[in-house]
């Protein structure tokens, strides 16, 4: 089992965060009602946004898109982590922090996908309210990939099962419209149009994946993020890094997996958009070296979504983009009627900031 360096930590965090995040709950309603001068951050998220939208900022861009839909009109959100950025190894910048000061309320994924910004987020815990999806999520319905020190330790790609990251939607609504109970019903309403959507494209994957012939459902991708899209859809994934990208490949891993994708003879492994090619073409090289061409199906969109502004910057069209790319590339069908609902393409009213 691969545990990475920054799950070192993880015994520690897990013992505490719980904790931390109870006492902050406690503590900063009373910061805000002290509203002492010098409490800039905290005193900010009180008062009824004197100052406007809530400043909300997420960790990953498909957090940014949930908040975004949550918050609505209400809300102004910052993704820290844009196009292509690998969250496993990601550290706040100075620039991050200032926003992270500023914000009135936080939200990240949790389960340590940003294990580097553990400290950051546990220490803004203590003055504003911070919020990880995962927190929503039933622990039977996370994948155990190990034990860091006796802590169990999940898979973090949760936002690959459409159904499971819904859960984790509803819950972030629901701590949101604790946070700013004057919203909370518009939170709740956002969230509810927000989850139709996503109910509509969790059906039409399911339909899209359906077409690839059974024997082609195996899923080969830079590192193990599609794992949650596996169970979800029925397919067998291996990633050739585990669920961090910090991990190492083993060329014993390699040759099995070539092994595989030559006796099952699958047409294609992909590459992702957030984490270097190289160790999937010597995957393509191995299986050439056995007589078996391969093709590079394209590159997936594993922990970062695409640029702002197309369709691809969304969590739906990421979703979607996936799909096409993953069903042609294993001999399914790809409908496009099927796949992009219209509604999904327009973004939601928002004081979108990034
Ligand atoms: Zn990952």
């Amino acid at each position: 089992m691969l545990v990475h360096p920054t799950y070192r930590s993880a015994r520690r965090a897990l013992r505490l965060r719980p904790l931390l995040r109870f006492l902050a709950l406690l503590v900063w309603p009373l910061v805000l009602v002290s509203c002492s001068p010098s409490g800039e951050g905290a005193a900010s998220a009180s008062k009824a946004q004197p100052h406007g939208p809530i400043r909300i900022v997420a960790t990953t861009g498909m957090l940014a898109d949930a908040a975004r839909a949550i918050g609505g009109e209400q809300a102004s959100v910052q993704a820290l982590m844009g196009p292509g950025v690998d969250p496993h190894y990601y550290k706040a910048s100075q620039g991050d922090i200032a926003r992270l000061r500023n914000a009135d309320l936080v939200v990240h994924n949790g389960l340590h996908l940003e294990g580097r910004m553990q400290d950051v987020l546990e220490a803004l815990g203590r003055s504003k309210p911070v919020f990880a999806l995962s927190d929503g999520l039933p622990e039977a319905r996370l994948r155990l990939v190990g034990d860091a020190a006796g802590s169990k330790v999940y898979d973090p790609h949760v936002w690959f099962d459409v159904q499971l990251w819904s859960t984790g939607i509803r819950h972030l609504a629901d701590v949101f419209g604790q946070a700013f109970p004057e919203y909370n019903e518009t939170f709740q309403n956002n969230a509810t149009a927000y989850l139709g959507e996503l109910e509509r494209l969790d059906q039409n994957l399911r339909k899209t994946y359906a077409t690839v012939p059974e024997a082609n459902r195996v899923l080969v991708t830079s590192h193990d993020a599609f794992s949650y899209f596996g169970q979800a859809y029925g397919f067998d994934v291996r990633g050739l890094q585990g669920v961090s990208t910090v991990s190492e490949v083993s060329l014993r891993d390699l040759a099995n997996l070539v092994d595989t994708l030559v006796t099952r003879q699958i047409p294609a492994v992909f590459v992702e958009s957030s984490v270097s090619p190289r160790t999937i073409q010597s995957l393509v090289e191995g299986c050439r070296q056995k007589g078996w061409e391969i093709a590079i199906g394209g590159e997936l969109f594993s922990d970062a979504m695409g640029d702002a502004g197309t369709p691809e910057g969304r969590y739906t069209g990421m979703l979607e983009h996936n799909a096409r790319l993953i069903v042609e590339g294993l001999g399914g069908q790809w409908n496009a009627a099927d796949g992009a609902s219209a509604d999904a393409r327009a973004l939601p009213k928002t004081h979108s900031a990034s």
